[in-house]
């Protein structure tokens, strides 16, 4: 729930929209490479107009990872301030005269009507006569601004916190107990389900998994955007997340364990999928168990099929990176000869990911990867609670690292020790909370356990059927989700006598897809959002409609 004591008197002043009063882009600029890029990659993410470097033109509203002098404050709109690391944040304190405590605590920011983001963080709590707060969650200050000045600071650090969470959480590190487990002389397959099962229980059974472990990105993310509407006083255009008229995704996605699994199973939850019209992904160990070309091309056409390693031995991990290379290549070719169709994406077994992982599938072809959960109570691999902290993809080494969002069945039930019904309403929760955010609904069902068995087909049904009638929801492949978060990335919104329309490079694609929106206002139900068609905009500024 949204905290009702957090106080954001943000909006622009007018419901009527002024489209010349958009705000100008916004320039980034950092101390170094890194930290511009950071912050550049918040941008990136909702799609706002932005350039890396100062332009020194009098209405630039300027985005900064270090302190700038107060006299050059004053040539820009605004500036505002996101102290990276503690030493900059002590030293724009000294600048600009201002007394510093820190502390850790939780922040928690609406995104929606009853929906709020969280995270468990440091913030940087200035103080002085000067200072006059502008978002306060609770106790905690989030904004500030300097009386008098165009001078804006963030209590929390944006560039470190996202490179601790998604770049910390992309490098899981294997427990000495899962190296030792690896290393035993017969297949990881090998060690009974039970044994397996049991070894990984946690402490935390059932305990279902909260806001700041979901979305601790996210509500830095809300911090960006709700600072930059602060700051401007004047909309600012964004490219929505998903195609005009929809809000949100469901990606359904399977790993097939066992033959049992691919032959069984799998027919019963296709079936199911098939009469809801639902394509799913489904992940195929290459060299686990006999495949048929036959089932295989069955699967492709009813969604499509991934890469889930070679033998799903639990040792891709540890491996060289040239021997990465070399297992997913092979899983590749092989599965692409069965199934007559490119492979285009990629499952670790048991969500093991990492850089060199992601590295190895760039190298040998692969679009994306789903290997990261959000957040799951136990990580088999480093037996503790693990996840990347975002809902949405992101890119590295030029593949697309779309996170599991939804917890999966087997943590849910056989880790959690949740009953089928009880994994149901779990799942229904936290898909509620991540539809409320934006982000797509990535859920993990294995044909081998629970979900492919006939006395749960009925369950099965009514919980996709839920799913997918969700107002706004569209349903894709992984696949699809991978070309249409690249098609969106490409793009760009460009502001040219005053037009303001979306810009994409992609040839053959339909720039009319992606939404166009304003962001005028940050409260306590989120952002006040109002969209508009690209002809409509251009035609509000009178400058007539272009394509
Ligand atoms: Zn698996």
């Amino acid at each position: 729930m949204a905290d009702s004591r957090t106080d954001i008197p943000v909006e622009t002043r007018s419901q009527e929209i002024d489209l010349a009063r958009t705000a100008p882009p916004i320039s980034i600029s950092g101390k170094n490479q890194g930290e511009t890029r950071a912050l550049a990659d918040y941008a990136e993410f909702w799609k706002v107009p932005y350039h890396v470097g100062r332009s020194h033109k009098q209405n630039e509203i300027l985005v900064s990872s270090e302190s700038i002098p107060r006299s050059e404050a004053f040539e820009c709109a605004s500036v505002i301030i996101f102290p990276a690391g503690p030493e900059e944040s002590q030293k724009m304190a000294d600048e600009y005269n201002l007394g510093l405590t820190t502390k850790e605590t939780i922040i928690r920011l609406p995104i929606a009507p009853d929906a709020s983001v969280s995270i468990r963080t440091n913030v940087s709590d200035f103080s002085g006569p000067e200072i006059e707060q502008v978002i306060v969650n609770g106790e905690t200050r989030v904004l500030f601004r300097l009386r008098g000045t165009p001078l804006w600071i963030s209590a929390v650090d944006l560039v470190s916190d996202f490179n601790r969470l998604v770049f910390g959480g992309l490098e899981e590190v294997p427990s000495r107990r899962f190296r030792f487990i690896s290393r035993l002389p017969f297949s990881y397959r090998a060690v009974p389900s039970f044994v397996r099962n049991r070894a990984f229980k946690t402490s935390r059974s059932g305990a279902g998994v909260t806001e700041d472990e979901l979305s601790p990105v996210e509500c830095l993310r809300v911090v960006f955007l709700a600072s930059l509407v602060a700051s401007t006083g004047a909309p600012i255009p964004r490219i929505a997340f998903w195609r005009k008229g929809r809000s949100n995704v469901l990606v359904v996605t399977h790993d097939i364990e066992t033959q049992t699994g691919l032959e069984d199973g799998a027919a019963r939850i296709a079936d199911v999928e098939s009469k809801l019209g639902i394509h799913s992904t489904w992940n195929i160990p290459s060299e686990r168990y006999p495949l048929s070309s036959q089932l295989l091309i069955a699967l492709a056409s009813a969604g499509e099929v991934g890469g889930h390693d070679t033998k799903h031995d639990g040792r891709l991990i540890l491996e060289k990176l040239e021997d990465k290379v070399e297992r997913v290549g092979r899983c590749k070719t092989r599965l692409e000869s069965l199934s007559k169709k490119r492979i285009e994406g990629f499952r670790a077994p048991l969500l093991q990911h990492g850089r060199e992982l992601l590295l190895a599938l760039g190298k040998t072809g692969y679009q994306y990867d789903s290997s990261v959960p959000t957040w799951e109570p136990l990580s088999p691999t480093s037996l503790r609670p693990h996840g990347v902290g975002t809902i949405f993809p992101f890119s590295v080494s030029g593949v697309l690292e779309i996170p599991v969002s939804i917890p999966q069945d087997h943590q849910l039930i056989r880790v959690g020790g949740l009953s089928t019904s009880e994994a149901v309403q779990e799942i229904l929760r936290v898909s509620k909370l991540v539809r409320a955010i934006g982000g797509p609904c990535v859920l993990l069902i294995h044909p081998d356990y629970e979900f492919g068995q006939p006395e749960n087909a009925e369950a099965y049904s009514r919980l996709l059927e839920f799913l997918r009638s969700a107002p706004g929801c569209e349903t894709m492949t992984l696949g699809e989700l991978t070309r249409w978060w690249t098609y969106r990335a490409d793009a760009n919104i460009e502001t040219i006598n005053g037009q303001t329309r979306i810009q994409s490079s992609q040839i053959g694609d339909r720039p009319g897809d992606l939404q166009l929106e304003l962001v005028t206002g940050y409260g306590p139900d989120g952002f006040k959002i109002t969209s508009f068609d690209q002809s409509q905009i251009a035609s509000l500024v009178g400058d007539g409609a272009r394509e």
